[in-house]
């Protein structure tokens, strides 16, 4: 696995991205923090991940505006949070899949965090564990397909067949969770795009 991290880094490197490579989901928050100044707009997608770093306390006490929409308590709040993630200072997630030659590989329904992770914030910052590095494009969608789908879908009790079967059938449920697909093979030109590796599981 650090060989793989190791590879993986340096063709996010090559292609662009701002790469860091961290030992745990700690250092990974601090990493995040240290990126964040006071008082700027946050944005954050939809992501266990981020959930995971519990970054709200400390940039809060930074005074930053944050724009999550995991915190709305209607779907018209949700909307909203979503539309200004768009126009944050920083935007934070994670990716469904990171490659080992160098791309980042995302499936969302909505559409709103793969619009906002390469157009819009200024600074974008995905967390990643080791558990979502995958060989290439055709490995990351498998993965989405059959480990971050199924695992969505039953925390979301979608009713998807993936939820059901742990596999994908293209369905066209009005509850499908995969309708953009985004592969991001090169740091999109005005988005200071950072990913932050970590040495550990981390969402999924
Ligand atoms: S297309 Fe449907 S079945 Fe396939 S992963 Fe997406 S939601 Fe699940």
């Amino acid at each position: 696995m650090e060989t793989r991290l190791e590879r993986t880094k340096q063709a996010l490197s090559k292609h662009g991205f701002d790469v860091r490579l961290v030992a745990s989901a700690a250092e990974a928050k601090q990493a995040v923090l240290a990126e964040i100044e006071a008082g700027q707009k946050v944005g954050i997608g939809g992501s266990r991940t981020i959930d995971t770093l519990d970054l709200v306390p400390e940039l809060e006490a930074k005074g930053c505006e944050l724009f999550w929409h995991w915190q709305a308590e209607t779907p018209a709040e949700a909307d909203r949070l979503k539309k200004a993630q768009l126009t944050a200072d920083v935007f934070l997630a994670s990716s469904n899949a990171v490659t080992e030659d160098g791309c980042l590989v995302n499936i969302d329904g909505t559409g709103n965090r793969v619009a906002a992770m390469t157009f819009g914030p200024g600074k974008v910052i995905l967390v990643c564990g080791q558990n979502k590095v995958v060989s290439d494009v055709a490995a990351g969608i498998e993965r989405i397909e059959t480990v971050a789908a199924p695992l969505n879908a039953r925390r979301l009790n979608t009713g998807t067949p993936c939820g059901i079967t742990g596999s994908c059938n293209d369905c066209d449920s009005p509850n499908r969770m995969c309708s953009v697909t985004s592969i991001i093979k090169r740091r999109p030109k005005l988005t200071d795009l950072k990913v932050i590796l970590v040495k550990e599981e981390l969402g999924y």
